[in-house]
């Protein structure tokens, strides 16, 4: 029975790893949407698929001695999980961010080879980071702890083996510094090793735009697909207010949606005339330059805007929510209200976002579910882009990486789609089944050591 080999599967990855929930979490939601494609193909379990596949092919983990600015010396450890490279070399960003530990990156990067499958790009899955806080820390704090990082990093990875992007905590900011500490160890400049980078020094134009737009590409397919309407006139409530809330808010406010809501981990503002493309720019520049709080915007446009210190912004009403802060941001309560408020679709910006609880309510209820996994894939879609870009030694104009990442979203959406109709699931398995099958079928064509 293929169901008792997916629970005995899960059952040993959590008896092996007991500590790590936020991985069995992930591996859960993959392996409990699957089962009609490993009904559908014996092969797999016969060659041990599922448990080669929640085993990472390797995992680094290191030290990160640093100095702060009074002198005195830090030190914080680093991580780099090569989760699986059937499909290309390993592909996934880096997390800085106090909460980070070897079970919040396994949780990632396996998240990442599905991710990574679903673009159509030959990349395989993996993530790293760090329990470093860039929060509160000067620009020089942050260089001095990323050439450490780089130092240790740099002989782990490589255009071919290994290329790392940005995640939270980790900009444009942060991968300059990496790439400079990368240039000067190897003496090469070697640009196809880390995405997210410059324009100036080989970085792809979109990219920063990539995540946030990709997700209101995907949801618009599928509003369009499923519910025969667009994101115009929709009201829009957003989380966080970092790099995927900022260009999803973009996008949205572009296609003449009504974005109400953004947040911070100290809690959400909700604008109920819409935060403009002049307010966005306003909190752009206090998040990304003044690196200021959320709350700041309430005080400085007035008297309607509302600030919830310590709250999540999904006891408002919205007709689609883009949660793009952060893993277990929605839970079963807050999913009901969302329903019970008139939500129609959700769009998953940030990695896991909805606890299993939440997603439950969500299919229950048969609102649109754009899982994270094909939602937010267009940032790694996009630094597939970046690495052929500097393979071929060229710079594609904003209109044409636009353009192909447009037609990455509209490819994962309808791949998914098909899947689902074909394996007679919801979007969500279709999601699921679709990244898995290409991984799966490349690992036996690729021996039992893959
Ligand atoms: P970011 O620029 O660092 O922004 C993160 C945002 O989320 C900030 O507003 C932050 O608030 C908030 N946040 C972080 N941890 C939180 C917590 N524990 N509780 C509440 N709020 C929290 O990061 P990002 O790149 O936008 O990433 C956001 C999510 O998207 C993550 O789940 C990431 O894995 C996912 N993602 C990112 C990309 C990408 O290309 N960047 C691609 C795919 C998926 P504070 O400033 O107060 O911490």
């Amino acid at each position: 029975m293929t169901s008792d080999y997916i629970n005995k599967v899960i059952k040993s990855v959590i008896s092996r790893d007991p500590n790590q929930p936020e991985f069995h979490q992930a591996v859960k939601e993959v392996y409990e949407t699957i089962e009609p494609a490993l009904n559908a193909n014996p092969e797999f379990q016969e060659n041990g698929i599922l448990e080669r596949m929640a085993e990472p092919e390797r995992v680094i983990m290191f030290r990160v001695p640093w100095i702060d600015d009074k002198g005195q010396l830090k030190v914080n450890r680093g991580f780099r999980v090569q989760f699986n490279s059937a499909l290309g070399p390993y592909k996934g960003g880096l997390r800085f961010h106090p909460s980070v530990y070897l079970g919040i990156i396994k949780f990632l990067g396996f998240e990442q080879i599905f991710k990574n499958s679903l673009t159509g790009l030959p990349m395989g899955g993996g993530k790293g980071g760090s329990d470093f806080n860039p929060k509160g820390k000067s620009d020089g704090e942050v260089m001095r702890f990323c050439q450490s990082f780089m130092i240790e990093l740099n002989r782990h990875i490589g255009q071919f083996t290994d290329v790392p992007a940005g995640d939270i905590g980790v900009g444009g900011r942060e991968i300059g510094y990496l790439y400079g500490m990368y240039r000067k160890v190897k003496n090469i400049h070697g640009t196809g090793v880390l995405t997210g980078k410059g324009a100036n020094y080989g970085g792809s134009l979109i990219r920063p735009e990539a995540t946030g737009y990709g997700v209101v590409y995907f949801v618009e397919e599928a509003l369009k697909d499923m519910k025969n309407t667009t994101f115009k006139d929709k009201i829009v409530g957003i989380s966080g207010s970092g790099n995927v809330a900022q260009y999803a808010a973009e996008k949205v406010i572009n296609l003449g949606g009504k974005v109400v809501t953004m947040s911070d981990s100290s809690g959400y503002i909700y604008d109920p005339n819409g935060i403009d493309a002049d307010k966005l720019a306003w909190i752009m520049n206090l998040k990304n330059n003044q690196r200021g709080r959320i709350k700041e915007y309430a005080k400085h446009f007035g008297n309607e805007v509302e600030y919830h210190e310590g709250k999540r912004p999904w006891e408002k009403s919205m007709d689609v929510a883009l949660p793009s802060a952060t893993q277990n941001e929605i839970n079963d309560k807050e999913a009901e209200i969302l329903v019970n408020n008139g939500l129609i679709a959700i769009g998953e910006g940030a990695n896991m976002p909805s606890t299993p609880g939440a997603v439950d309510v969500f299919l229950k209820n048969e609102i649109i579910f754009g899982a994270a996994k094909a939602a937010n894939a267009g940032g790694v879609a996009t630094s597939g882009l970046e690495m052929s870009q500097n393979s071929l030694r060229l710079s594609w104009t904003r209109d044409e990486v636009d353009k192909r990442l447009h037609n990455i979203m509209i490819n994962i959406y309808e791949n998914a789609s098909i899947t689902a109709k074909k394996y007679e699931t919801d979007l969500l398995s279709g999601i699921n089944i679709a990244g898995f099958l290409k991984v799966a079928n490349s690992m036996i064509d690729q021996g039992h050591l893959s």
